[in-house]
């Protein structure tokens, strides 16, 4: 894959262009696979598939669904056909595509090098389960300080992991440049582009690996929990092979009925992103404006936003995701309720990507696997509250809401005292 993309790319195009699958008596949307067990027609073409001879791709051939089904294949495929690589598969859940891809990528003894600022389940699969379950360390670092990154490369070092925005501080990797780092010591660049889909397409910028969780703005409806796994052919064939693939091995398979609802929402996707984005946008100004400490890489002030245009597919805006630092848990508890109780503004939810807005604390909720040294690390206060911007209601009520609600936070002597 080239660093730079020297031609645009159109996810939406690319999504449009991947062969349709129709349903078995010609219906429009695909038919959910049930069957668990798949007929070959002779004998002898069941050791082929054993052995790798055949497949989906190569026969159209299926054994049993926890390899491969028609429908999760076929949303596979569609999700490739999104992120622009060559194959992809999907699996339960985003930590099963997270702990699946970087297990097939490490053996015992292997080490990683991590984003110090990541989905606190992940830190803690790879802060603390792996070093004690399978030998694997990871160190972590501040990624976008390159010098750092560059000298947590050790001889050992089989992956660079990062997020493309990091959850929750909005951190933008460089992903051109953390790829260059990677391949120079012969590692691999995996990207969990779970904030950004549609509006950046990691392997474009150099990244081998991308994970997903689709539970988030893919699905869109926060009714099911699923991940995916998009690469190269070899790639997806490495996790799928029935003797020694991690994703065939482990077997988090997917419900091909949760395939069928996510490949039904998938074509809206880039539709909700742009409204996600353009309120997110227009909040974030407005609370700058307001002297809100508020973080959005649409800002200019953001210090990465210039990186984060050069990353940017054309039409999809920044992305949904904005923080505001309140610093002290009770102000951000206050500001929460409030938006809840007194405005029905959103709900007070971990998760993002819903219609509604969802808000969070992250400290106390989905970092709290973080320890205090890696909280701070991952810059991390008490206070700072995580805004998944939904894209229910009119904008300029909901406008009115947050900034009522900020404001009485803000003024309230008592909290602030504490801050
Ligand atoms: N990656 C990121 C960035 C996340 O925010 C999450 C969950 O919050 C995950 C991965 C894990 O996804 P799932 O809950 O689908 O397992």
């Amino acid at each position: 894959m080239p660093n730079r993309p020297s031609a645009p790319f159109d996810p939406v195009a690319s999504l449009a262009a991947a062969k349709h699958t129709f349903g078995e008596h010609g219906g429009v949307n695909m038919s959910i696979e049930a069957s668990t067990t798949y007929t070959v027609l002779h004998a002898s073409v069941m050791p082929e598939i054993f052995a790798g001879r055949r497949s989906p791709d190569h026969g159209g051939c299926y054994l049993y669904a926890r390899h491969f089904n028609p429908t999760v294949y076929t949303l596979g495929r569609e999700l490739a056909a999104l992120e622009g690589a060559e194959a992809g598969y999907c699996c339960a859940s985003g930590m099963a595509a997270v702990s699946s891809a970087l297990m097939q990528l490490v053996d015992s003894g292997d080490h990683i090098v991590a984003s110090g600022t990541i989905y606190g389940g992940t830190h803690a699969l790879l802060h603390d389960m792996w070093p004690k379950k399978t030998g694997v360390h990871t160190s972590f670092v501040a990624i976008d300080d390159l010098d750092a990154v560059e000298a947590a490369f050790t001889p050992k070092t089989k992956v660079l992991y990062t997020e493309t925005l990091s959850n929750p501080t909005l951190v933008v990797a460089d992903l051109p440049r953390l790829a260059e780092i990677a391949h120079r010591h012969g590692a691999t660049l995996v990207v969990d582009n779970t904030f950004c889909p549609v509006m950046i397409s990691p392997l474009r910028h150099g990244a081998d690996v991308v994970v997903h969780s689709l539970t988030k703005f893919i699905n869109g409806a926060s009714d099911l929990v699923a991940g995916a796994v998009l690469g190269s052919h070899d790639f997806i064939g490495q996790l799928m092979d029935l003797h020694t693939g991690a994703l065939m091995l482990h077997g988090p398979t997917m419900d091909p009925k949760a395939a069928f609802e996510v490949s039904l929402r998938l074509p809206h996707l880039p539709l909700r992103m742009v409204e996600h984005s353009r309120r997110a946008k227009l909040f974030a100004e407005r609370l700058f404006e307001l002297g809100a400490p508020v973080r959005y890489p649409g800002l200019p002030g953001h210090p990465q936003h210039a990186l984060m245009r050069s990353l940017l597919n054309d039409g999809f805006g920044f992305g949904g995701m904005l923080t505001i630092d309140l610093s002290t848990r009770e102000r951000a508890y206050r500001l929460m309720d409030i938006l809840q109780n007194e405005h029905r503004f959103g709900f007070v939810a971990v998760s993002l990507g819903y219609s509604e807005s969802l808000l969070s604390c992250s400290a106390s909720s989905t970092s709290s696997e973080l320890d205090d040294d890696a909280m701070k690390a991952a810059g991390i206060s008490p206070g700072l509250v995580r805004i998944a911007v939904g894209y229910t209601g009119a904008v300029e009520d909901r406008w009115a809401q947050l900034k009522d609600a900020v404001e009485q936070v803000s003024l309230e002597p008592q909290l602030l005292a504490k801050a």
